[in-house]
């Protein structure tokens, strides 16, 4: 919960935190010092701001506070990847994934708690809806990495459907990119959807970010029985529409595909993934299933998997296999939440 009802200033744009500061009778430059202490030097309090007056400070911890919150547990994998729980403005919590390898470092965040869309092979789906998160919420998982200087990338892969609450996701990835920001380039970050009518649209519009698919099935009616959001955004329709973009300049579009033991990794779903994606510029990633409770869904064996990528890449589709991380730390997305399901306090600092 945030303390006394402050206002955080992380996840504020340029021109709010010059208007925050001219609500407390500041000078508007002073948001333009409050956007380099927090997003430049990455302050852990406002006293670190040193080049405002004591009396500036003061006035300003009176409404604001900086908005970090710290994780409240991590677990880290045998292979180098550390899972944590983050609270969030609102008194929940969420999950973010760190990947290091050799030559980037990785963070999977989340841009809900919970999520609506109740993909069956998906812890997170079971947990139904609980909330979105702000922009606030989401900049925490980077700004409150303790690895925030290994990070090369972030992708929206966590808990919650990006789509879902894009304003929020949007002004976060605004603010990643923004020269007064992280001043991130768009091909560092991916946002992933499994496809929603309203604001895939938009987001192709309004943001230059890649954009990642969740297809897992190139049947209608099969991936239905997995992703009920199938029913109201067919992969039917946005196929054509991501068909007739122009993917060959910054942006890329890839298409996660977890591989299911006898469900998708069969002859038949290769050949049709070849005619739905071949004419398209894309990449297909094939990605191991992380065994959740009680579901039907089995993973399938490393050799069907290199066979589906050799198939895919004989006949004209760019495939690699994703490296599976964290098995040993519930790194499938909610496994840890679900374990973990009372809210905790919030440190603010
Ligand atoms: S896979 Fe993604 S979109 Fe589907 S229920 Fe899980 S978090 Fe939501």
């Amino acid at each position: 919960m945030l303390e006394e009802n402050k206002t955080p200033l992380l996840g504020m744009t340029l021109d709010e935190l010059k208007k925050a500061a001219q609500q407390m009778g500041m000078p508007a430059y002073i948001g333009s010092q409050l956007a380099d202490w927090i997003y430049r030097h990455k302050v852990d309090s406002i006293e670190e701001m040193t080049n405002i007056s004591k009396k500036n400070l003061a006035k300003l911890k009176e409404r604001f506070t900086l908005g970090r919150m710290v994780h409240t547990e991590a677990r880290q994998s045998v292979d180098g990847t550390v899972k944590y729980l983050f609270p969030t403005l609102d008194g929940q919590r969420v999950e973010s994934v760190f990947i290091p390898e050799s030559d980037r470092g990785t963070l999977c965040v989340s841009s809900q708690v919970g999520c609506r869309m109740g993909c069956r092979f998906c812890m997170t789906g079971r947990q139904g809806f609980q909330g979105n998160l702000t922009a606030t919420d989401i900049l925490n998982q980077i700004y409150s990495l303790p690895e925030r200087e290994r990070l090369t990338n972030v992708v929206f892969m966590g808990q919650g459907e990006p789509l879902d609450n894009l304003d929020a996701v949007l002004k976060a990835t605004q603010l990643l990119m923004a020269d007064y920001g992280l001043a991130w380039s768009p091909k560092r970050i991916t946002v992933s959807t499994v496809g929603t009518r309203k604001n895939l649209l938009r987001f192709l519009k309004e943001s230059d970010c890649h954009l990642a698919i969740s297809l897992h099935n190139p049947f209608p009616d099969q991936r239905l029985a997995m992703i009920p959001a199938e029913k109201s955004f067919s992969l039917t329709e946005f196929i054509p529409l991501l068909k007739q973009r122009d993917w060959s300049h910054q942006r890329r579009l890839s298409f996660e595909y977890i591989v299911f033991e006898g469900m998708n990794d069969t002859e038949t779903h290769a050949k049709e993934l070849v005619r739905l994606l071949a004419p398209i510029e894309c990449r297909v990633n094939l990605i191991r299933f992380h065994h959740i409770p009680d579901t039907p869904y089995q993973d399938t064996s490393k050799r069907k998997m290199i066979w589906l990528r050799d198939y895919l890449t004989r006949h004209g589709v760019t495939t690699t296999i994703r490296a599976s991380r964290g098995e040993d730390i519930y790194a499938a997305c909610g496994m840890l939440t679900t374990a973990k399901t009372k809210k905790q306090n919030t440190v603010l600092v």
